[in-house]
């Protein structure tokens, strides 16, 4: 059996940026392989995210905006976001992108594989895909399923569906995105729309919402259905049904008067406090989602896991170890999510509300709050701007759960 450097089991968005990250390091000659059981070539799913500078996947981002539009309950309009801009990457870029720049180095190898087994051994880490068994000194796991059963933390789930719809008229403004939109019945939960236009006549419409159940198909498509007829001009029906003659096909084609269906999008991303382990055991780390690596109030996930892989490779580079020590100061980023989860998940506040306190007035330090980079002060002066009772409920609330179960 051939020994590995690294094992990277599951080559999707955390594995595939490791290997990345490992290839442009003083680490780019150790031996490499990813497992996945898939082949990665469909544009599976859209990622969102922001940032300051250009980051390693600047030459893939496939939107980027300095302005992105709200609407709340108090509020509804433009939100400048400072010095960050909100960028679309599509997932097939990503991955064409990492094909292209991992097949370049000959110690790395890709296998297509269904993973049975990953365990730790004295010898190594150690993993059976198709029942052929591999051996490294690190496996890195972004395969590993959370659990999500533990009463005394918070357990919601960010599920949603999204169209990318083709208009019969022009009626999106490329410059302006719309990453909150909560003009769609609650029932008492967080449930909203964005709108991200791709050009004037196409953009990825998606419902989500923040529960701890998911609906049916027909109920999400249902809620995507009136919201692009209540607030997106798509064109009038009898010009659209010459138009939709004329359009011909589209990859999925779901018949609709004035848009056209081209890609129909789905997930469901954990929104836990329940404690993960990143380093179940000495050869084995788990990565991204598998990892802990979402926001647990947001459920971005993506900057997050490049920042913490970056920290993992520097780790490797400078004492051959990938473990990562978050300072214990830090942690207080845990609470604040489970805070926010605690309100959601007890209804102690109309969700729709506290987004709209949270972005509309604190636009610029919203981004560096979610990214963990404020200070205590910056973090202090957000607080004063939700509704001081529903939280202070909550805050108590997770102290009891944690401290008495
Ligand atoms: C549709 C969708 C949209 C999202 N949008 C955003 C967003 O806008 N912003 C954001 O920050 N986050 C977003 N997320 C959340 C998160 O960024 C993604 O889920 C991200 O892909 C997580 O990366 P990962 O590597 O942990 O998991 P994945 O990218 O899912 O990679 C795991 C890989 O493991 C493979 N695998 C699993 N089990 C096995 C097995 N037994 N054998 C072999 N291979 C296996 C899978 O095929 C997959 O390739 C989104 C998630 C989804 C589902």
């Amino acid at each position: 059996m051939k020994k590995y450097d690294f094992i990277i089991a599951g080559g999707g968005m955390a594995g595939l940026s490791l290997a990345y990250y490992l290839s442009q390091s003083p680490l780019s000659d150790r031996s490499i392989l990813i497992l996945d059981r898939d082949s990665k070539d469909r544009n599976d799913r859209t990622w969102c995210f922001w940032e300051r500078d250009a980051g390693p996947f600047e030459s893939i981002v496939f939107r980027k905006w300095r302005t992105v539009d709200f609407h709340g309950t108090t509020y509804a309009g433009p939100l400048d976001l400072g010095d960050y801009q909100y960028k679309m990457l599509r997932g097939i870029d990503f991955y064409d992108f990492m094909r292209e720049k991992l097949n370049a180095h000959s110690n790395i190898e890709f296998q297509q594989a269904t993973i049975n087994r990953i365990k730790d051994t004295p010898q190594g880490g150690f993993v059976i895909a198709d029942d052929e068994p591999y051996i490294a000194d690190y496996v890195f796991d972004s395969t590993f399923a959370l659990k999500m059963n533990q009463p005394e933390h918070h357990n919601l789930l960010q599920h949603f569906r999204g169209w990318v719809i083709r208009t019969e008229k022009p009626c999106f403004d490329p410059e302006r995105p719309r990453i909150m939109d909560f003009r769609v019945e609650q029932h008492g939960d967080c449930r909203f729309v964005y709108v991200l236009p791709f050009d004037e006549r196409t953009a990825l419409v998606e419902f989500t919402l923040f529960n701890d159940k998911l609906l049916t198909e027909e109920e999400y498509e249902n809620v995507l259905r009136r919201y692009i007829e209540q607030h997106i001009d798509t064109g009038s029906i009898i010009r659209g049904q010459e138009w939709l003659k004329e359009a011909g096909p589209f990859d999925q084609q779901i018949d609709t008067t004035t848009y056209q269906i081209s890609e129909v999008e789905t997930g469901v991303i954990p929104m836990t406090d329940e404690p993960t382990q990143e380093n179940p055991s000495e050869h084995i780390v788990r990565i991204g989602t598998a990892g802990g690596h979402t926001k647990a109030s947001t459920g971005y996930t993506f900057q997050r896991t490049q920042r913490y892989l970056r920290d993992i490779v520097q780790n490797l580079v400078d004492t051959g170890k990938p473990n990562r020590n978050p300072a214990w100061f830090d942690q207080r980023f845990k609470l604040y999510d489970s805070v926010f989860l605690n309100v959601l998940e007890k209804h102690r506040h109309p969700a729709d509300d506290v987004f709209t306190r949270v972005y509309v007035e604190n636009p610029r330090r919203v981004f560096k709050f979610l990214d963990e980079d404020t200070r205590l002060i910056e973090e202090l002066r957000l607080f004063t701007t939700m509704p001081w009772w529903p939280f202070t409920a909550a805050f108590f609330d997770v102290i009891r759960r944690r401290w008495f179960g």
